[in-house]
């Protein structure tokens, strides 16, 4: 059951065996497992609940609809746009559909560096072949590729350079463009069209989904967690108060938000929650090409190239992606003003845009305050500014390898590269916060992962240390970023700790 703001007109106490709160990659999963062991579920969704029908296609009104703050979150002071979802199903309503499993050199590290049990790349094989039928992930094929997916793939094989199609879990895609907007057709395999739905349609009278609920704190009665309070924006415009009372709680709100959570409760574990927050800052380079390539038409985000990337590396890089954006988007980082931007989105048709991913360090920090109840400080280590400035580099030597006239930086004073000669242009100008546009959709870290060791907060199965039935299950658990897109990894973590929690029920419900 799907319960909307709308239908709440006062204020009531739940009971189940399960709260939890968040409703994207982790949470949904967490809704379904649970429920598969035969647990009731309260969900707490704080974002609204949009079938695909709602999805008109239109920036102005989706945007607003379907993201944290209106898509308005950024870092301090340095102002690098930090995009996620905030309805029913998460981030993975609004985003490319790329899949990457987690390198296993990152796993390695966790494993290794982190004392994470259980975390081995043969170990979690298991988890990402039990999520990837679900939601139907499949490699692009070379006829989906649009010419601005083709232009990564020429220009990275004429520098001999290595790469592929990405997979993606969507069936059929109607290659429309608007990833971004929600998917109006249905073919991206969200957790509304896979986990959320299958938990309606399968488990309807287990798990009761509040939609337009954010949670305001979690209860805790010793060192057991008793539940969570919840404010819901309700009929006519009022706001009601929700108990929850479980014998578990997962708190699944995502990178951020699950940190302010903990932090707003006085659950500052080891005074480490918030801290060791990544990013994933890319700056996107756009090609000017004389053909018409009309990225917006199509897949935005089907290649990658990996040459410089930890999976093919094992080392901290880059990944260089193909990523497209609708006009609103696209027009928001280019350069100028007035007459000169427009000069500028002229040329829509004729971009190629390509972003380098970089494998940032965790340095960002979750501090509670402002009007959106947190900030997130964040900047790059001088060691992360010159890996950034590379990858940016490479990115535009593929595009004119790939035939672009001109490609345009990503900083906000307008800087033109014509040829290699040109490239000394981004070592001047350099990746200073003021004079750069970066974007995020992969926010990492804050309530670390680890095996007893100082400086994490949960456990190697998510279980919050010093309290005995509270979880944290999200893209905030991973003890560093892992250079690739992440939602596949925040499906098999959850997908890992629901199973831990399945075997050892009692003993975290309290019941032994
Ligand atoms: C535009 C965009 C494009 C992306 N593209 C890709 C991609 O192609 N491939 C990929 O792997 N990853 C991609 N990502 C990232 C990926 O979607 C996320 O890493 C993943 O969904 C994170 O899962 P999560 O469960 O941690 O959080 P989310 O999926 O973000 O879910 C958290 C949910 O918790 C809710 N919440 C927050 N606070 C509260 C509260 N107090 N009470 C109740 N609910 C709360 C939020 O509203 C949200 O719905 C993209 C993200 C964005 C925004």
């Amino acid at each position: 059951m799907i319960i909307q703001g709308k239908d709440v007109n006062r204020s009531a106490t739940e009971t189940a065996d399960v709260c939890i709160v968040g409703s994207g990659a982790a949470g949904a999963i967490l809704a379904w497992e649970m429920a598969e062991l035969g647990r009731t579920v309260v969900l707490l969704e704080k974002g609204g609940y949009h079938p695909r029908s709602d999805f008109n296609q239109n920036e102005e009104q989706m945007i607003p609809m379907l993201y944290k703050n209106s898509g308005l979150q950024f870092t301090l002071p340095t102002g690098f746009v930090v995009a996620q979802g905030s309805c029913v199903g998460g981030s993975t309503v609004v985003n490319d559909a790329v899949i990457f499993r987690t390198p296993d050199a990152v796993l390695g590290w966790w494993q290794d560096q982190y004392k994470v049990e259980e975390i081995g790349p043969d170990v979690m094989k298991r988890y990402f072949e039990k999520v990837e039928p679900r939601i139907s992930v499949g490699v692009v094929q070379p006829y989906e590729l649009n010419r601005n997916n083709l232009i990564l793939k020429e220009g990275s094989e004429k520098l001999g350079w290595s790469g592929a199609p990405n997979s993606r879990n969507c069936k059929t895609c109607r290659q429309c463009g608007l990833c971004h907007l929600g998917c109006y057709y249905g073919t991206k395999q969200s957790m509304l069209e896979t986990y959320i739905a299958d938990t309606q349609s399968v488990h309807g009278s287990l798990v009761k989904i509040y939609a337009d609920a954010a949670a305001t704190s979690v209860t805790r009665s010793g060192s057991r967690a008793t539940g969570v309070t919840a404010t819901v924006a309700g009929a006519g415009g009022q706001t009601f108060n929700l108990g929850v009372k479980a014998k578990i709680t997962f708190i699944a709100a995502g990178a951020v938000a699950s940190s302010e959570l903990l932090l707003i409760s006085g659950l500052d574990v080891k005074g480490m929650v918030g801290k060791g927050v990544a990013i994933h800052p890319s700056p996107a380079m756009i090609g000017d090409f004389d053909e018409v390539v009309n990225g917006h038409q199509g897949i935005p985000m089907a290649y990658h190239c990996d040459e410089f990337s930890v999976v093919k590396t094992g080392k901290r890089g880059y990944m260089i992606e193909s990523i497209f954006m609708p006009p609103y988007q696209f027009s928001l980082p280019l350069p100028g003003f007035d007459y000169d931007h427009k000069q500028l989105m002229s040329r829509y048709n004729h971009y190629a845009l390509i972003g380098s991913l970089l494998h940032d360090e965790n340095v960002g920090t979750v501090r509670l305050g402002g009007p959106l109840g947190s900030f997130l400080e964040y900047q790059l280590t001088a060691a992360d500014a010159k890996t950034m400035i590379e990858g940016m580099k490479n990115s535009v030597r593929i595009l004119l390898a790939a035939g672009a006239t001109q490609v345009i930086t990503s900083h906000r004073k307008k800087t033109v590269i014509y040829s290699e000669d040109d490239l000394h242009l981004i070592d001047e100008r350099g990746v200073s916060p003021t004079d750069i546009n970066v974007g995020s959709a992969h926010p990492q870290g804050g309530n670390r992962m680890g095996g007893g060791q100082q400086g994490s907060v949960v456990d190697s199965f998510s279980k919050v240390y010093g309290l005995d039935n509270l979880f944290v299950c999200d893209a905030s658990v991973f003890p560093t970023s892992i250079g690739v897109n992440p939602q596949l990894t925040v499906m098999a973590l959850a997908t890992r700790a629901a199973e831990h929690v399945g075997e050892s029920w009692a003993k975290y419900a309290g019941e032994s």
